[in-house]
């Protein structure tokens, strides 16, 4: 096993990237897990194949579902529009031209969707972007547009912006990414959690500071939407639930100053968390929407006990939306420590892992140019 405190800044981007694919096929397992509604039965049958170590994740038993083909649409949109402008050096600001590039890659990556349980509101929304034109990107708000597509496919938003002076063009791009097809905050804030909780874990911000973070950032982005003048009074009207919702938890854990240990209930197992997810959520699929899906990824960083297989029992084995929450844990996860104690078995035939290890490794190199390449110590924490 190799060793964390060896882990270049470069393969925590890669890892990122091709850990998020392992939790989206671990969650999905097909469709089988991500629809299954007994977080026990997903580990007695986890339990049969020989542990979260011994499966073997290749292209035909465990596909990545919509939310790894969608992250992947993000994330070559971002570095395909750095190939197309004139940079000098120097990352270009948020702008339409990358928004429609976005948009290209969201409407182009519908067509490989077979057998991966899209969702609903991306399947409405592809369709009415229309890259070739300016505005091209932006769709009307949407009432039902709170479930968790956005957050899913957010999170090499930032590993392009990992920096805390980076926040505001994180900002823009979460949100404006996200409402290409959920323009509800509840959506697309999902996207904003997802990308901000990604840079936090490249900046090794400790975990039981990120809910605080969120919450200073919120405020922020209100701002940019109000700035932004599209359909503000629907966004603004719609604005307080997710912040709501996020309030309640953070107060629950005892880490709304994001400087306290969380708190969690003694007895914590596989039953409890089902039923606590199922609390958070809407329509009683935790994760399926926007707040909730980064909330439980969140809650599995904070609970588990640093090691692969426990993040995997909390974030992608459990009665919601499996393959949503595993897709955001396992990304910060491999952003924080790399492959560190992830067998190879779980990435060695990943569909897609060639293209997501490819990704990673450009956006390190656009994100990090001063990058010695020094290896950083990454310390895990105390999860006790
Ligand atoms: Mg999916």
């Amino acid at each position: 096993m190799a060793d964390y405190n060896r882990v270049s800044l470069k393969e925590r981007y890669e890892a990122a990237m091709v850990l998020s694919g392992v939790g989206d096929a671990l969650g999905y397992k097909n469709g089988s897990w991500e629809f299954c509604h007994s977080g026990k039965q997903i580990h007695e049958e986890a339990k049969q194949l020989g542990g979260v170590d011994n499966i073997k994740i290749n292209p035909k038993s465990w596909m990545v579902s919509d939310d790894t083909v969608m992250h992947l649409a993000t994330a070559e949109g971002l570095v395909e529009f750095i190939n197309v402008v004139e940079s000098k050096g120097l990352k270009p600001e948020p702008q339409e031209r990358m928004y429609l590039k976005i948009a290209e890659k969201y409407k182009t990556c519908m067509n490989d969707m077979t057998d991966r349980a899209p969702g609903t509101t991306s399947m409405y929304s592809c369709p009415m972007l229309n890259p070739s034109r300016s505005g091209g990107y932006i769709i009307p708000f949407l009432e039902w547009g709170r479930g968790c597509g956005a957050a899913m496919r957010a999170m090499c938003i930032g590993l392009f912006y990992p920096k805390p002076e980076d926040i505001g063009n994180l900002i823009a791009v979460s949100v404006e990414s996200g409402r290409m097809t959920h323009h509800h905050p509840t959506g697309y804030l999902g996207a904003l959690a997802a990308a901000l909780f990604t840079s936090y874990a490249i900046q090794g911000k400790p975990v039981k500071s990120w809910g605080a973070g969120l919450m200073e950032t919120l405020p922020k982005a209100l701002q940019y939407v109000k700035d932004s003048n599209i359909d503000v009074k629907d966004n603004v009207n719609a604005w307080d639930y997710f912040t709501n919702r996020w309030t309640e938890y953070l107060e629950l854990r005892g880490i709304f100053d994001g400087l306290q240990d969380p708190k969690f209930p003694e007895v914590f197992g596989v039953k409890e968390r089902d039923a606590f997810y199922e609390s958070l959520s809407d329509k009683g699929w935790g994760g399926s929407s926007g707040h909730d899906a980064p909330m439980i990824a969140y809650d599995a960083l904070l609970s588990y006990d640093g090691t692969w297989p426990d993040l995997c029992s909390r974030s992608m084995f459990h009665s919601g939306d499996s393959d949503s929450t595993g897709v955001i844990a396992a990304c910060c996860y491999g952003a924080m420590f790399g492959f560190y104690g992830v067998n190879k078995n779980n990435y060695t035939n990943l569909e897609y892992g060639e293209r997501l290890r490819g990704l990673g490794e450009k956006l390190y190199a656009i994100s990090n140019p001063s990058d010695t390449g020094v290896v950083e110590n990454v310390q895990l924490e105390d999860q006790d």
